[in-house]
Order: structure tokens, then sequence, then C-alpha cells
């Protein structure tokens, strides 16, 4: 019988994640028991999540030392022992890095079948579309001509936050690292600007790139930048907590300082999501980013790292400021 090749977290990180903190693994090919179906993983989703995930319970339950790492990834039905589900299905999983996964079939969900390549049902289709999509249209709601400003703006949900944003008629202000990648944000991507927030002077650039302040800041990182972030929204703003990227490594957790005096002042509401509390959403969301994908208002960037044995390897590098777009793995070839 063939084996099954799969990542373990070999140890817990405390701080940074590296890539020695998980263990490629041979074990014996899973099969399907009653009411399950075995699936064949195709992409992997890496996620800022995931390392989220290592430091305790958060939306889910933790991970731990000894599992085979988690993460959603889309694959191929190979062998069905339930009546949803069938043989060639493609499904989008709560899954494991791993080449083959047996899973219940009430947690795979059948994707459609004419949205290719695959890729997409991850980045714009998927997690990263979806999430900058009712983040921004669900809690920010902003105004044609009001300012979005959005931090992680190369990466997978930030690129689409902005686009969105324009599609909507605001003015798309990103901050990202590097001013190479904000140039990438500005030019290939249509934001009006992007911050380097690694510049050392982000206060004063981002009041220059936002001279009528700030009406939603779509936040990805906390920490510092979300704190000088404060500072420039206007009256009735909205924050919209999507996660905070910049603490997923840290040992102890820092900023924002400024927390509730400006909400107070400000008339702020900040308001957390997940992307599953709009699910009833999902199909407008859909109906929309596919009219702006035809359109060109919205361009889809994918990073695809190639093998599962890299995984590790691109997640570390994901919270490192790696990606530009959807970071995803590809572990086997799309179905013809
Ligand atoms: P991503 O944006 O593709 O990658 C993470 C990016 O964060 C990196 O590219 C890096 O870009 C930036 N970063 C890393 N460390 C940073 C720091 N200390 N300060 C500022 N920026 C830093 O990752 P993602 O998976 O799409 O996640 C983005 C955010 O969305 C995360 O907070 C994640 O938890 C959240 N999320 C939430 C939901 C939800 O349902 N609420 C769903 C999906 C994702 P730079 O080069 O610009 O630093």
């Amino acid at each position: 019988m063939s084996k099954n090749r799969q990542v373990i977290i070999r140890e817990l990180p405390k701080g940074e994640l590296t890539e020695d903190h998980f263990e490629l693994r041979e074990a014996e090919m899973p099969a399907a028991g009653a009411g399950e179906v075995l699936v064949r993983t195709i992409l992997m989703s890496i996620d800022a999540a995931n390392r989220a995930w290592m430091q305790g319970a958060t939306y889910r339950e933790a991970v731990k030392a000894g599992d085979v790492m988690h993460t959603y990834s889309i694959g191929e039905v190979v062998e069905s022992k339930a009546d949803t589900l069938a043989a060639g299905d493609i499904v989008a999983v709560e899954a494991r890095w791993a080449e083959y996964v047996a899973v219940k079939a009430s947690v795979a969900e059948k994707l459609p079948a004419d949205i290719r390549p695959l890729s997409h049902l991850l980045s714009v289709f998927g997690i990263a579309g979806k999430t900058a999509y009712h983040g921004l249209v669900g809690v920010g709601r902003p105004q044609a001509g009001e300012t979005v400003v959005v931090s992680a703006a190369a990466g997978s949900v930030g690129i689409f936050v902005g686009q969105i944003a324009k599609a909507l008629g605001c003015r798309a202000v990103g901050i990202a690292g590097g001013q190479e990648k904000c140039d990438w944000v500005v030019n290939e991507l249509g934001f009006d600007a992007c911050i380097d927030y690694r510049s050392g002077n982000l206060f004063r650039e981002l009041k220059a790139a936002c001279p009528d302040g700030i009406d939603v800041y779509f936040d990805n990182v906390g920490g510092q930048i979300l704190e000088t972030v404060l500072f420039q929204m206007n009256m009735k703003g909205r924050v919209v907590c999507c996660g905070a990227v910049s603490q997923y490594n840290a040992e102890a957790p820092s900023g924002p300082r400024n927390l509730p005096g400006l909400v107070v002042v400000k008339r702020l509401r900040m308001e957390g999501f997940i992307v599953m509390d709009f699910a009833d959403q999902d199909a407008k969301a859909e109906a929309d980013l596919r009219s702006w994908v035809a359109d060109g208002r919205v361009k889809v960037v994918e990073d695809v790292v190639e093998g599962l044995e890299n995984a590790p390897a691109a997640l570390v590098g994901l919270l490192a400021g790696e990606n530009r777009g959807k970071r995803m793995v590809r572990v086997a070839p799309d179905p013809a």
C-alpha cells in the first residue's frame, strides 16, 4: 500500500515560528470509513491565522505539538462512503498538511464545477476574497468618496480590500512592508497610495495620503500600526478588526495604547468578524467578485509554492512578508 506524506508540528513555537518546528514524515494511507470521503489534497491555503492557531484556542480549537498541521484545503474526492459526495467531486475541507485525508462527508463542501483554475477557490472566490468582501462591505460599510485604509495591503486579503474599495468608488490607501511592495500595490493593483510602515514616517506619510482623514480602516495587523491609524480616523469612522498578524510571532502582545480614549472621542465603531459569520451573504459576494474580475476592476494575484514539503517555509515566509497576493501550496495538479 502506498504511503501518505504529511507534515507534523514537532514543537509549538515560543516567539518566532521557524521551519524547525515542523517535520515531514510518511504515514499509512488513511481509509474512508462509513459516512466519510478520502480526499486527495490539491491546494492548501497558507494563512497568517495558521500561526495564531498555535497560540491557543481562537475561533477554532488550538493546534497541538504532534498534530499533523491543520489547514483549509481544496481537494478531489477519490473514494466516497457517503451518499452526498462521489469520486471526482472537488471539495473544500478542514484538512491537514498531508497528501490524503479521510474526513466526514458532512465537513467537505462541494465546490462549483465552473471555477478554474482551482486556485481561485482559495483566492478571489475563497477565503481571501470573501474575507475582504465581507469585512469591508459587511462591517466597514464604506460610502463612495470615503477613504479606506488597509494594512498588509499586498497580502492575500489586503490586495482584495483595496481593489474592492476602488470598485465601490472609495479612495484606497494601503500600508505594506517595503517601498517596492508599496509601488506594486499602487502601480499594479490601482490603489491611490501605499505607505511603507518600515520607513519610520508612517504617521506623516499616512496624513499626506489621506488629506480628508480615514473613514474605514481594515486592520489586518493590530499593534503599533493600529495605534497610529486610530489617531487619523474621522468622526464616526469604522475599524474593521480582521486580524493582528503583527502579534502572531510576538512573545508579548503590544499596542495600541490609545484605547478606549480615541474610540470615545471620535465615536468610532471597532468590530471584529470571522469570514464564516457572513455565509448567508456568500452568493452576493461571489456575484460581485465575479463581475469585478470579469470587467478587470479586481485583479487576482496568487502566490503558489510548489510541494507539500515546502509548506513550513511557505508559512514562515508569509509571516515575514515574502508573499504578494494569496499564498497557497500546490500538492497535486488540478484534475483535467
Ligand atoms: P497575508 O496578508 O497574505 O500575509 C501576512 C502579511 O502580513 C505579510 O505578507 C506581511 O506583509 C504582513 N506582516 C507580517 N508581519 C507584520 C508586522 N509585524 N506588521 C505589519 N505587517 C506584517 O496573510 P493573510 O492570511 O491574508 O492574513 C491577513 C490578516 O487577515 C491576518 O491578520 C489574518 O489573521 C486575517 N484573516 C482574518 C480572517 C477572518 O475571518 N477574520 C480570515 C482570513 C484572514 P508586509 O510585507 O506588508 O509586512
